[in-house]
C-alpha cells in the first residue's frame, strides 16, 4: 500500500514504451563524450535554454494558461511556436493541463501533485498515456485559432525545426550538446515547478493547495519559483510580488510593453499582496489538508499491516484467548468508524471553508475591492 498522501487512479501510469523517445534523449546528451563541446555548442546551449525557458514561462504558462496579458496574433503565433520548440508538446495541451492544476491543486483531479508521488509530479504524469488528451473545452478561447491548433497537432515541428538548425550551425556538438543537452535540462528545470515548487521553499499566502516559494526555483525559471505568489493570485503577469523577488519573465514582458509588442500586464493589487499572509495567522489551508491526506493514508496502512508485522493475528494468539480477540475486533472497527467519520467531518468542514472563501472573494470583486 502506498504512503501518499493521495492514491493515483489505475490509469495514472508511465507507458515506458511511448516514452522510449523522452528517454532515448537523456541518453543522447552521453553523445557529447564522442563529439566534443565547441564553443558554438556552448552559445547554442546557452541561447536555448533560456529563450526557450521564457517562451515557456511567459508564453505557454502566464499568457495561454492565465492571460495574464494581452498579445497581438502575429505575436501570439511567435509565443506559441517559440513554446513549441521546447518539446513539451503544443500550446493548447499546455495550457488546458495547467488550467487544470489550478483548478483542482493537490487534489485526486490534479494531475500532478506531489502527494500522488514526487517523481509522479515531476516526470510521471508526462509520461503518462491518460495525460497525452486535452480537452477542447478547458481552453475555448484559444482553440478557435486554427495555427495554435496546428501546432499541438503537430507538436513536433517546433523541436525538430530547432534541433536541424542547431546541427547545421553548429554540427554534431551542436546537436548533442547544444539542442539535446539543452532540451534535457529545460524539461526538468520547467518540471521543478511542478514537483519541487510544491516541497521546498516557504509559504507566505495561505491557499487551498501546497505551492511554495522559492529564490532557487525561480532563478532556474526564470521567475516561476514565487509559486506561492502565483497559486495565490494567478492573474498577476508578475510572479515576484516585492522588488527582491526577481523575475525574469517579466522584466522581458515589461520590456516589450514599453515597445507595445506586449499590453496590458495584469499586476497584483496592494490589498491582495498584504493579504491571507500565513505569518499573521491566516488558516493555512492548503498543507492542513495535504497533513491530513498523509495522517489518514498513515493510519489506513497501520490497521491494514500493523497486525501482521506486531504478530498480533496469528492462530495461536487468538485462540489462546476468544473472548480477548472479539474485544479486540470491536475496538479496531470502533476506531476505524470514528477515523471515517472524522474524516468526512473534516472534509465537509474544508469543502465549506474554502466554498466560503470563494464566495467572499466574489463579493470583493463585485465591489469593486480587490481589481
Ligand atoms: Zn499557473
Ligand atoms: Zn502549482
Amino acid at each position: 500500500m502506498s504512503t501518499h498522501g493521495i492514491e493515483r487512479a489505475p490509469d495514472e501510469r508511465v507507458n515506458w514504451k511511448t516514452s522510449a523517445g523522452f528517454l532515448a534523449i537523456h541518453a543522447l546528451v552521453l553523445g557529447t563524450f564522442f563529439t566534443g563541446i565547441s564553443k558554438t555548442a556552448v552559445i547554442l546551449f546557452v541561447v536555448l535554454y533560456w529563450s526557450r525557458m521564457f517562451f515557456i514561462t511567459a508564453g505557454y504558462h502566464r499568457y495561454f494558461a492565465h492571460r495574464s496579458y494581452k498579445l497581438g496574433r502575429g505575436m501570439q503565433f511567435l509565443m506559441a511556436f517559440g513554446g513549441a520548440t521546447a518539446a513539451q508538446k503544443g500550446p493548447l495541451w499546455w495550457a488546458s493541463h495547467h488550467r487544470n492544476h489550478h483548478r483542482y491543486s493537490d487534489t485526486e483531479l490534479d494531475l500532478h501533485s506531489p502527494q500522488k508521488g514526487f517523481w509522479w509530479s515531476h516526470v510521471g504524469w508526462f509520461l503518462c498515456d491518460k495525460n497525452n488528451e486535452w480537452n477542447a473545452e478547458d481552453i475555448r478561447d484559444f482553440n478557435k485559432f486554427p495555427e495554435l491548433r496546428f501546432l499541438t497537432k503537430h507538436d513536433m515541428i517546433g523541436p525538430w525545426s530547432v534541433g536541424i538548425a542547431s546541427f547545421l550551425i553548429g554540427g554534431w556538438s551542436g546537436l548533442f550538446f547544444g539542442f539535446f543537452g539543452s532540451t534535457v535540462l529545460l524539461w526538468h528545470g520547467t518540471f521543478f515547478v511542478n514537483s519541487l515548487a510544491h516541497v521546498m521553499g516557504r509559504r507566505r499566502y495561505a491557499t487551498t493547495d501546497t505551492s511554495r516559494n522559492s529564490a532557487i526555483i525561480a532563478f532556474i525559471t526564470m521567475g516561476e519559483g514565487w509559486h506561492n505568489n502565483h497559486h495565490y493570485y494567478q492573474a498577476s503577469a508578475r510572479q515576484g510580488f516585492f522588488w527582491w523577488e526577481f523575475d525574469v519573465s517579466y522584466y522581458i514582458l515589461k520590456g516589450l510593453s514599453y515597445v507595445g509588442l506586449v499590453k496590458d500586464l495584469k499586476q497584483p493589487p496592494a490589498r491582495v499582496k498584504t493579504a491571507a499572509r500565513v505569518r499573521d495567522g491566516s488558516f493555512d489551508m492548503g498543507m492542513f489538508k495535504a497533513h491530513w491526506a498523509k495522517a489518514g493514508a498513515a493510519l489506513a496502512n497501520v490497521r491494514a499491516h500493523g497486525g501482521q508485522t506486531a504478530g498480533l493475528n496469528t492462530p495461536d494468539l487468538l485462540e489462546a484467548d476468544p473472548e480477548l480477540a472479539t474485544r479486540r475486533e470491536q475496538l479496531e472497527d470502533l476506531i476505524a468508524s470514528n477515523r471515517a467519520a472524522l474524516h468526512d467531518h473534516v472534509q465537509n468542514a474544508l469543502a465549506h471553508a474554502e466554498e466560503l472563501g470563494r464566495l467572499s472573494r466574489r463579493q470583493e470583486r463585485q465591489a469593486g475591492i480587490t481589481d
